[in-house]
């Protein structure tokens, strides 16, 4: 853990500020390979990514009522929005370039690098569509 006396920049496209929780006093935690992977997306994309969640906090985690288990706990999820592309547009880039968790939400992607997978089926990646259920 870390506390962010300044933006850095992580990569070409994105800074550590992106990724703190989003209530707390400047808390992160990244995972190695998270903001590579996420560098690789925004550069075979071509377009803005806004990380809407990056690291989150136990306390933040239970108050938004996350998942026990959530991969945003320990710096290897993020939520993004990409500029112009539709949630499933995103994930579908996100499984090519080897996300191992993906979730489709109405406005958002959640995106993370577990890893061990939940499904039994074989994929290679955990996949979940949340925009029929409310
Ligand atoms: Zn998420």
């Amino acid at each position: 853990m870390y506390k962010v006396l300044n933006n850095i920049k992580l990569s070409k496209n994105f800074r550590i500020e992106e990724f703190i929780c989003k209530e707390g006093k400047g808390e992160v935690l990244i995972a190695d390979g998270l903001v590579e992977r996420l560098q690789r997306l925004r550069e075979y994309l071509d377009k803005p990514i806004t990380i809407v969640s990056g690291y989150r906090s136990p306390e933040y985690n239970k108050k938004i009522n996350g998942s026990p288990k959530s991969q945003h706990l320990e710096g290897r999820a993020v939520d993004i929005k990409v500029h112009g592309i539709s949630p499933e547009e995103a994930a579908r880039a996100a499984i090519e370039l080897g996300f191992k968790g993906i979730g489709i939400y109405h406005t958002f992607t959640h995106l993370d690098i577990r890893q061990s997978l939940v499904n039994k089926v074989g994929r290679q990646y955990d996949y979940w569509d949340m925009r029929s259920k409310r």
